[in-house]
């Protein structure tokens, strides 16, 4: 089993690659390509503050439109990505493009952006951070970050540093697809977190499984303590929408308010006036 050291540090090779081997291989040019070629997309999931049911900002989900297969899922891309380290500069590119179109065109709504643990480990996150809220101009406090606990099993001691300055620029934090992973308690007292988001299989299920409904009973309450802002994820009934609103949930985001869109739209859904070209 041969190493190669790739230019971050970490790819890996093994010689006879196999089928699979061959078409990361071939996923990782193209992924390079799409960069290069403009082919990635920044869409907007809208999240409503559930008492009001206003918008208060929206997630920023990555897209690949390729030439041939159409608009791809980061589902399908995102884990090569990470494991080629193409995560690092796709990221940046994200966090630049979304801050960009938020300080430009949505005035006063919050944006969400994911941030992989790849992107903790192996990149300055704060650094990234710091220069995309300078070169758009959008306060920190208008960013939110999204991680997950993947991360925060890495134990890794820069990830704490990372956050509480990336805090102190403002920018809240956000741990995304609670209740799936490990879900360790001794995270929410560890780690800086504003707000916890609710994984949308716990949602799915909310008004029909009890398990599932004393399960975000729960966390409801948990939360209410810790004083952080609950998000419900993939909200798409009315039924689950009352059920959440009714355990207390604050904001919820799904394809009931809306799912992921250009700006065009997230900005015709908040003004109805076109951004001007
Ligand atoms: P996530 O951060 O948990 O994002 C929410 C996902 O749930 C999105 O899938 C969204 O389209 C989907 N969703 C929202 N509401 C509903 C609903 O009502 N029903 C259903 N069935 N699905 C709903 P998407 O866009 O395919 O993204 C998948 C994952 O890829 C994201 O999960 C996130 O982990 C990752 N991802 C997306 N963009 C980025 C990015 O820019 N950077 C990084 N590192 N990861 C990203
Ligand atoms: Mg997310
Ligand atoms: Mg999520
Ligand atoms: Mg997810």
């Amino acid at each position: 089993r041969t190493k190669i050291e790739g230019r971050n540090g970490f790819h890996f090779f093994e010689p006879g690659m196999d089928g699979q081997t061959l078409a990361k291989r071939g996923l990782e040019r193209d992924l390079r390509g799409a960069l290069q070629r403009g082919e990635f997309e920044v869409h907007y999931q809208p999240q409503i503050d559930l008492l009001t049911g206003r918008m208060t900002g929206a997630e920023a989900l990555l897209r690949w439109r390729h030439p041939v297969q159409g608009l791809v899922s980061p589902a399908d891309f995102i884990p090569i990505a990470e494991s080629t380290g193409l995560i690092l500069p796709i990221g940046r590119w994200v966090m630049e493009t979304a801050c960009r179109d938020f300080a430009a065109h949505m005035s006063g709504l919050r944006l969400a952006v994911n941030l992989s643990a790849v992107q903790f480990l192996r990149g300055d996150v704060v650094a990234l951070v710091r220069e995309a809220l300078r070169s758009s101009g959008l306060p920190g406090s208008r960013l939110e970050i999204e991680i997950t606990e993947s991360l925060l099993l890495e134990k890794d001691s820069n990830t704490l540093d990372a956050l509480k300055a990336l805090k102190e620029m403002g920018v809240g934090i956000a741990l995304d697809d609670f209740g799936t992973g490990y879900s360790s308690l001794s995270y929410l007292r560890s780690f800086p977190f504003d707000t916890i988001k609710i994984d949308r299989s716990f949602v799915k299920e909310a008004d029909t499984n009890s398990d599932c409904a004393a399960i975000l009973e729960a966390i409801s309450a948990l939360s209410a303590a810790l004083d952080l802002t609950t998000v419900a994820e993939g909200i798409e009934t009315e039924g689950q929408l009352a059920y959440m609103k009714n355990l207390g949930y604050q904001c919820g985001q799904g394809y009931l308010f809306g799912k992921p869109m250009p700006l065009e739209d997230l900005f015709h859904m908040t003004a109805g006036v076109g951004i001007p070209a």
